[in-house]
């Protein structure tokens, strides 16, 4: 695997293969796990070339603690990456990638004023930015992400259309241990004990699941989330929201099959976890 720690290097090694090999691009901001690795797999499958990205984007961080405390674990990252098949990984520094901080704002619309954009103002220009960026300079085929990040995919796939990026994107989904707590590299910074409060979020979404399904109404429904979570202390509910899976507005009924999402955010010690359930 090679790795390229500057936009000029990478693009000098890709110029080439470009007119002859699809690439895969698989963004992260590392602390990588089997959700991250499931992304590099399926990109393996279907492209010649795979290209991963490691950056803490900072532009994307509405908090200073919650970016200072990411988990970096840069030499176990780069393991992961060459046993999951990655061909090229892309390490920028900050400066790299912002010799000046951008000028550029980006707002997407009513798909940021709800859950994740209007409790991270600003989260999905970061996002934005940072994944127009890569696409400039990597300029792939294809671009895998993952649905734990339900609305960041709609906001990429937006991003796409309205920017005429020729790249299709895949969405990939959620992987999960074996208690069902969605991976995510946040999961590192829970106490022993909050890891097994964890399982909260993903027991919390089979429950709304099996309302919604039963005949409950959204209201009914998002209220017992709430009602849940109110009994664990531990936990502070950020949302629960019960959306169209595309436009991640909110829906007063179940939708048509993998149509309707169901979405919540919640902070337990020090770590905020997300995860959601579509069907
Ligand atoms: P991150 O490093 O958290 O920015 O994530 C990089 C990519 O991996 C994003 O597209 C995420 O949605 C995806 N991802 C993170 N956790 C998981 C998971 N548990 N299952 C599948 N994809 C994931």
């Amino acid at each position: 695997m090679l790795q390229f720690d500057t936009i000029a290097g990478l693009r000098q090694q890709l110029r080439s293969i470009r007119s002859t090999q699809s690439i895969g691009l698989v963004p992260t901001m590392g602390a990588l796990h089997e959700g991250h690795a499931t992304l590099l797999e399926t990109a393996r499958q279907e492209n010649e070339v795979v290209v991963s990205s490691v950056f803490v984007n900072p532009v994307q961080f509405n908090n200073a603690d919650d970016l200072a405390r990411y988990p970096r674990t840069l030499e176990a990252d780069y393991n992961l990456l060459d046993a999951a098949g990655c061909d090229l990984v892309f390490v920028p520094s900050v400066s790299e990638m912002y010799a000046d901080s951008p000028l550029l704002q980006l707002n997407f619309g009513a798909l940021e004023t709800t859950m994740e954009g209007a409790f991270r103002p600003g989260h999905f220009n970061g996002v934005g930015i940072v994944v127009a960026k890569l696409f400039n300079i990597i300029q792939p085929d294809r671009a895998y992400f993952g649905q734990k990040d339900l609305q960041q995919v709609a906001v990429i796939r937006r991003l796409t259309k309205d920017l005429s990026f020729p790249v299709e994107l895949i969405r990939c989904p959620t992987v999960r241990e074996a208690d069902g707590l969605a991976m995510s590299s946040r999961n590192r910074n829970l106490t022993a004990t909050e890891r097994t409060q964890a399982t909260l979020l993903f027991r919390a979404l089979t429950q709304a699941h099996k309302m919604l399904t039963g005949g409950h109404t959204t209201a009914q429904t998002k209220n017992a989330i709430k009602a849940l979570f109110e009994s664990y202390p531990a936990f502070t509910l950020e949302y629960v929201e019960i959306a169209n899976a595309d436009t991640l507005q909110p829906a007063d009924e179940i939708l048509a099959p993998g149509q309707t999402a169901i979405c919540l955010a919640a902070h337990l010690g020090k770590v905020r976890l997300i995860d959601n359930l579509v069907f």
